[in-house]
């Protein structure tokens, strides 16, 4: 498959009160415009979100297609939506690639902070809610147990900060090996944190092919 890098520009995207910022261009145009499955929309519409927001309509197509993507956009741009959609839709339309193991990681998103882990395990959870995607939400400084009986469970998603990502590694509770996509989000804030050699020892566990 073609593989195309596509670069967008960072934003200037509302810096007021999220959601409601955002909620005050909707022309009622929506998602479905975008190619997004009903299961999506429906979620979505029943956030409240009617028009897909500046970085949305260009990122959602864009993961659609399959190509790689940096995207620049501050918080409150929803950039959250902008992968989290395309990424959902994309696992109900591809089966998993192999039939090895029980349910495989087919999807992992890193961020630098337990509280951003959080947030981005909500939006996939809220996103998700009419589609059959399962993620497990794993950062440090909280117990490491509820967590491996979330991974036990088998889930398509992981959304974790590298450092207990790779506790889990070490454990071998988690198997990254059949990972289809990575997200790094605030890929700039890891960097700064140190996550460098982390996020090294993460991406050599992923299938050669990316
Ligand atoms: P983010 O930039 O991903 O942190 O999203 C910021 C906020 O905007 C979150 O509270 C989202 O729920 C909300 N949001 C994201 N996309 C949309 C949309 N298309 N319409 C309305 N609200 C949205």
């Amino acid at each position: 498959p073609k593989r195309h890098r596509i670069r967008l520009n960072r934003f200037r995207g509302s810096r007021a009160a999220p959601g409601r910022a955002l909620r005050r261009f909707n022309l009622n145009s929506g998602f479905n415009a975008l190619g997004l499955s009903e299961a999506l929309v429906r979620a979505v519409s029943e956030l409240g979100y009617t028009t897909p927001t500046a970085i949305q309509q260009q990122a959602i197509p864009a993961v659609l297609s399959g190509g790689d993507l940096l995207a620049g956009a501050q918080t409150g741009t929803g950039k959250t939506a902008g992968f989290v959609l395309p990424i959902l839709q994309g696992l109900a339309t591809r089966p998993a690639l192999t039939g090895k193991s029980r349910k495989p990681v087919r999807v992992l998103i890193l961020t630098p902070t337990r509280e951003l882990a959080a947030q981005v395990g909500e939006s996939v959870r809220d996103y998700g809610k009419h589609s059959r995607a399962s993620a497990a939400i794993i950062y440090g400084g909280v117990s490491i147990n509820p967590q491996i009986t979330a991974l036990k469970r088998g889930v398509d998603i992981v959304v974790a900060t590298p450092g207990r990502l790779l506790d889990h590694v070490g454990q071998r509770t988690v198997d990254l090996s059949q990972v289809e996509v990575l997200v790094l989000d605030e890929a700039d804030r890891m960097l700064d944190m140190g996550f460098l050699p982390d996020m090294k020892r993460v991406f050599a566990l992923l299938p050669k092919a990316r």
